[in-house]
This record gives C-alpha cells, sequence and structure tokens, in this order.
C-alpha cells in the first residue's frame, strides 16, 4: 500500500483548517500500516486466490480481496493487561469515548497507532448547544425533524435515521459538557461564522440546498496564539488530558490487530472481551476488556486496496491528494470489525473531498466549462461542487466575476465550503477600479488573499480561458439578461445571486483542485453505538464512534450541516462512552428469534411464506396474506 503524501500547500489552498497540530508520522517500524500491505495481514491466502470473505463483508467487495479474509489468530501474545473499557484510536471519537467512559468511573485504555492524538478542522455542527440557542439558533422538534429529513433525504435515504434522531436531540448538550467542563475554564471562547448573517434571507427554506447554520468554533484562549483551525486543536487536546485525569492511561504506537470474541482472536460468538495489539517493536500485547472495546479507528483512506473496492471514484484522489494526516487510518476496525461477525454498510461509500470552483471559494459566480458554456446552477455548496467539478470535460471550468464581487460576496449562502468575505475598502477597491489603477487592484487581490487573473475585455477573457470569445459573449448576454431580469431561465439560481458580468475588469480562476479527506462508510450498528451481527443483534461488548461507524453517510458528505462529521464524532463517541461504562460483563449472547427460526427453515422467506422455488411453507408459519 502506498501511503499518499501530506500536501500542506493543498490544506492551505483548502483553507479547512487541516493543521495536523498533533500529527506526527509513524516512525515505528512494526507499528506502522505502510509496513503491510494489507490490514488482513496474517492471512494465508495468496493474492492469486478467492478468499473467504467475511459474512459482513459488503456485496461487490471482489473475491480476491485477501485484505479482507480473516486473518489467522495472532497466538503469540507477550503481556496481557486488563481495564473495563478498551478504545481503540485516539481521534475526537474516540477521546470522546475515553473521557466519557473515565468519567463514569471505568478503567480505561486507549491505544493509538500513531505516536499521539489525531485532530484537524474545525467547525462543529450540533444542535441546541447553549451557545447556539444564545445566539438565536435554537431549533424546535419540528426544526429537528426537517434537519434529520433533510440529510436523509441527502444521503439518498441510505443512512439510518436513529443516528440523526441522537444527533438531533443531544448533540447540543454534548457539545456544552466538553465546553463547560474541559474549554471555558482554561479560557476558550466559542464563535459561529457568518452569524449574524449579513443580509437578510431564510438559509433554510430560501435556499436549493438548505444550510442549517450549526456550525461553531472555538477560539483560543487569551494570548494564545490561534493557528488555521483556531482553538479547535487544542480542544480536542483537553479531552485526552481530561480523560487522563479521570484515569484513562494511553497507549500510543499500539495497534489494535485482532479482537477476541467468545474467548478467541477473531471468534465470531460471545461476548467482544479485548483487542490484541501490536508495539512498535513487533510484539503483541492483550488488552482485555472486562466491559467492552470501543472502535474508534477513523476511516480507511490510506489502505489503496480497501479505496479500490469500497470508494473507487475516490481512490486515485485518495493517492494523490490525501490531505488527511492521520496515516494510521488504513481500516483496522473496519476489518477487525468484521472479521468478529460485525456487518459492514453497503457499497460505495460516501467520502469527504472538498474543494472549490474557484479563487472566489464556494460562493456562486458565474461558471463556465472548457468551452465557456454555462453549466450549472452555480449556487452549490463547496463538497457538492466537488462531485460535479469531477464529471466535466478534463475536470476544466473557470469561475467568472466583474469588478462588483467584493458587494456581491455578502450575499453567499453561509455554506460549509470556503466562503470568502471581503475586508478591504470598498471605496479604495471601487476608486482603484474606476482609474485602472493595476498596482493597487493587485494589491489588494493579495490582501484578501484572492489568486485571480483578470481581463479588460471580454476578448482578453476568453483568450486568458482559452475559449472562443463569441462563444463566450453569448454565454455572458445569456446570463447578464438574466441577472437584470431577475430570472434564470436555465437554471433557476436564485436572483438575489444573479450578478452580472458586465464591469471590467473580469476576474477569472480555474480551480481544478479538490482534494481528499476520508471515506465515510463504517460497520452497521444501533442508536446506541453497538456493532450489529448479521441479525441484526449487538454484538456484546463492542461499541464503535467516528468514521468507523457506518449508516452515519451516504452517497456524499451533507454540507448542509456544516460541521456535522465532528459532531457525531462527539455525540457517538459519548454515547459509546456511557454504555460501555454501564455494561453488564455477563451478557454474552443476543438471542435472535429469526435465527433460530431461520436455521430451522433455511428456505423459509422472510415474510413467512413459502420460497419461491418450491421450498415449501415454513413450519408453524401461516402464510401471510401477502404471501
Ligand atoms: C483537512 C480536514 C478538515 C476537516 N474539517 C472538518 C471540520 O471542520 N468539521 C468536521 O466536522 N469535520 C472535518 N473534517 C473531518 C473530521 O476531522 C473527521 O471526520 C473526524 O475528525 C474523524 O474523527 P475519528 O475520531 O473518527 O477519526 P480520526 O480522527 O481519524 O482518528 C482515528 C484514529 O485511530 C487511529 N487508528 C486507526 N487504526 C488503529 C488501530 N488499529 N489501532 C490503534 N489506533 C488506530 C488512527 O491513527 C487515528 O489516530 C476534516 C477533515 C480534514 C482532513
Amino acid at each position: 500500500m502506498k501511503a499518499p503524501t501530506f500536501e500542506m500547500n493543498r490544506r492551505s489552498f483548502l483553507g479547512l483548517g487541516a493543521t495536523a497540530a498533533v500529527a506526527a508520522g509513524f516512525g515505528l517500524a512494526g507499528c506502522s500500516p505502510q509496513a503491510s500491505s494489507s490490514a488482513g495481514e496474517g492471512s494465508t491466502a495468496s493474492a492469486a486466490q478467492t478468499v473467504e470473505l467475511p459474512v459482513g463483508a459488503p456485496k461487490g467487495t471482489p473475491k480476491t480481496a485477501t485484505w479482507c479474509a480473516v486473518p489467522e489468530a495472532i497466538a503469540d501474545v507477550v503481556e496481557e493487561k486488563s481495564f473495563d473499557v478498551v478504545v481503540v484510536g485516539a481521534g475526537l471519537a474516540g477521546l470522546a469515548a475515553a473521557a466519557t467512559a473515565a468519567e463514569n468511573g471505568a478503567t480505561v485504555a486507549v491505544i493509538e497507532t500513531l505516536s499521539t492524538y489525531q485532530t484537524r478542522g474545525q467547525d462543529i455542527g450540533t444542535v441546541n448547544s447553549s451557545f447556539q440557542k444564545a445566539n438565536g439558533l435554537e431549533a424546535s422538534e419540528s426544526d429537528i425533524n426537517d434537519m434529520c429529513l433533510a440529510l436523509q433525504r441527502y444521503a439518498g435515504n441510505r443512512t439510518d435515521q436513529r443516528l440523526y434522531r441522537v444527533w438531533g436531540q443531544r448533540s447540543g448538550s454534548d457539545f456544552d459538557w466538553w465546553y463547560n467542563t474541559m474549554l471555558e475554564p482554561k479560557g476558550y471562547g466559542i464563535e459561529i461564522p457568518r452569524w449574524p448573517m449579513e443580509v437578510e434571507y431564510d438559509p433554510v427554506d430560501g435556499e436549493w440546498f438548505p444550510q442549517f447554520c450549526n456550525q461553531q468554533e472555538f477560539t483560543v484562549p487569551e494570548g494564545e496564539e490561534a493557528g488555521m483551525n483556531g482553538g479547535f486543536p487544542g480542544a480536542v487536546g483537553e479531552l485526552e488530558a481530561y480523560a487522563k485525569e479521570h484515569g484513562a492511561e494511553f497507549f500510543y504506537e499500539h495497534r489494535g490487530r485482532q479482537l477476541v470474541r467468545g474467548g478467541q482472536p477473531n471468534g465470531t460468538e460471545g461476548r467482544v472481551e479485548g483487542v490484541i495489539a501490536e508495539t512498535s517493536d513487533g510484539s503483541y500485547v492483550k488488552f482485555t476488556a472486562t466491559k467492552g472495546v470501543i472502535l474508534a479507528t477513523g476511516d480507511y483512506g490510506h489502505n489503496e486496496d480497501m479505496m479500490q473496492a469500497w470508494c473507487p471514484s475516490q481512490a486515485q484522489l485518495a493517492i494523490d491528494t490525501n490531505v488527511y494526516p492521520s496515516t494510521g487510518n488504513v481500516g483496522d476496525g473496519h476489518l477487525m470489525g468484521m472479521w468478529i461477525g460485525g456487518m459492514m454498510q453497503g457499497i460505495p461509500h460516501a467520502y469527504m473531498a472538498h474543494g472549490t470552483p474557484g479563487s472566489l471559494g464556494s460562493d456562486p459566480f458565474l461558471l463556465v466549462d472548457i468551452n465557456g458554456r454555462r453549466f450549472t446552477n452555480e449556487d452549490i455548496p463547496g463538497q457538492s461542487f466537488s462531485d460535479l467539478a469531477e464529471e466535466q470535460p478534463q475536470t476544466v471550468f473557470w469561475q467568472i466575476a466583474d469588478a462588483k464581487y467584493p458587494e456581491q460576496l455578502k450575499w453567499s449562502s453561509p455554506t460549509h465550503g470556503a466562503q470568502m468575505s471581503f475586508s478591504g475598502d470598498i471605496d479604495a477597491w471601487n476608486a482603484a477600479i474606476e482609474t485602472g489603477d493595476k498596482a493597487t487592484i493587485e494589491a489588494m487581490l493579495t490582501e484578501q488573499g484572492v489568486n485571480m487573473q483578470y481581463a479588460w475585455t471580454v476578448e482578453e477573457l476568453a483568450e486568458g480561458i482559452h475559449v472562443d470569445a463569441a462563444t463566450l459573449q453569448e454565454t455572458l448576454d445569456r446570463y447578464n439578461g438574466f441577472a437584470h431580469d431577475g430570472y434564470d431561465a436555465d437554471f433557476g439560481k436564485q436572483a438575489k445571486r444573479l450578478w452580472p458580468v458586465e464591469t471590467p475588469p473580469y476576474f477569472y480562476s480555474s480551480s481544478g483542485q479538490w482534494a481528499f479527506m476520508l471515506t465515510m462508510g463504517g460497520l452497521k450498528g444501533t442508536e446506541k453505538a453497538e456493532a450489529i451481527d448479521a441479525w441484526g443483534n449487538p454484538i456484546p461488548g463492542l461499541w464503535m464512534a467516528g468514521n468507523v461507524q457506518g449508516m452515519r453517510f451516504a452517497i456524499d458528505y451533507p454540507t448542509i450541516v456544516c460541521g456535522l462529521s465532528h459532531s457525531l464524532c462527539l455525540t457517538f463517541g459519548r454515547v459509546a462512552g456511557e454504555q460501555a461504562a454501564a455494561a453488564d460483563s455477563s451478557e454474552t449472547e443476543h438471542e435472535s428469534v429469526y435465527a433460530v427460526w431461520k436455521e430451522a427453515n433455511p428456505e423459509g422467506d422472510a415474510a413467512g411464506g413459502a420460497a419461491p422455488a418450491g421450498g415449501g411453507a415454513p413450519a408453524g408459519g401461516d402464510a401471510p396474506a401477502q404471501g
């Protein structure tokens, strides 16, 4: 497996706050995921063979996926340690789980492949935190219904509504717990980006993609230097500190390799009782978990095999532009969970890959394609734009604005994905435009961090973007006509964002740049963050949170709730921590009435009727009316 290199310039371009504040290299021979080409290392199958896939492997997993096959059980454990709860992975989800379980009285171990915990980004999208409510963003029950259903629609109805309901009900109080307990006492503050909005309109009903304005960001304590991600990295660090204060022990450079279920590594019956970890010298330590294990191993974006199989559209992008610093994210938790009977969400998996159409961010300025023609309603949030961009011929397209763009920016939606605002002196800008003062224009572009070319005529503009001048003129005439009429007959863009392109100079930029961040498919489970088996029963002793938790996203990352990823990590980390700390260790199996019936009636169909091909009526079951 090739580990893609982390490119600072991409992160800077994105402005997404990918600070690897604590990102660390491996420096670990035995522990390095790159050291083995497959997380299923230990499998007896050779690459040329087809293999027996675990029951939970999603339909479409290639039969040759040796990395997916259940490996031989690790036998040479050299050391054993015992805790109530073992958390695998120290990202936001794992830290929230550890802090919560420890706070609830459990003895906790956190094992982490890398040499420190992981964090990136800064937005966290919750519902009804105290700060949101105090700032006029209180959501009623009906608002929460709307949000949850909008998310469900956005995911093509392929996610688990129960998970969204839990988020809708408790993410605000989970955020309050974090802020009030750990952050406020240390001087962190909270901000809601672009709120209150500069202009009056309804960001939910007034948008093609509703914007629920859930995101909050942390500011750093006074006197501390704010990096690209403000107070977020420090805030994540406070979770680690809090977990430690409550007795949690951290074992960095320990990579979880196999779960122990029913006394067996990779066992498929009974309770999950621990995990075997590999240390930096290649030896194995068994962490017994008397109450249970919480998987929080993140995604599998750094595992090329898994990307090809489960998120193929992004596999190449993940190699070329993976901006995720967590090179430990190779899908270990996904595999360990399946090997003991867990079920993977269907594929292809959703992903996070942000980009913007141009230097003016994902603000809805005119876009033209490689031939100078308009191709979309430009009013699309960042991530959704990346999806569309990938389909464009040569992946080339141009964002075009005119000299009035600084005044228009405020009408952009408060959406996720690199919005720009103009903080310069607007009179100075207008004067420079009026007089054609190139030096001032260029200085102000630089000051605003905007990298755009400009042209004083449509011909020059056409030359700059390599399109036919007559076609471009036609596009501009039509678009400007719509702008003046206040009605976009071609794509229905809202009048308030139909800005004519008619006042030179014309500014243009091409992005074609977007970056892969992570995958968002994982193991199926319950609203209590328990992993489930093929019969839908919770696997005793196994919980999960973060990107290894499935059914939270499908198709696309929902930018209608900015910061949802972090919020789900926090909430389900907390749910998993609470559940694991309170677990009854004597519970070893959940009885499935259906499984018992099915075993006795292998040919019976699920509705209780006869199997279509001569199976006969199931024993004891009256065929229902529809059967
Ligand atoms: C540039 C960038 C910006 C982002 N900005 C935002 C944002 O503003 N808002 C938002 O909501 N989301 C954002 N995201 C996404 C968000 O950061 C992640 O989805 C989220 O942090 C994932 O948290 P996690 O705990 O699931 O996983 P991670 O933080 O990835 O942590 C998983 C950890 O598990 C460890 N691990 C893996 N396998 C093993 C193993 N076998 N044994 C032990 N340890 C293991 C890994 O090394 C890693 O440390 C951004 C992502 C990127 C890349």
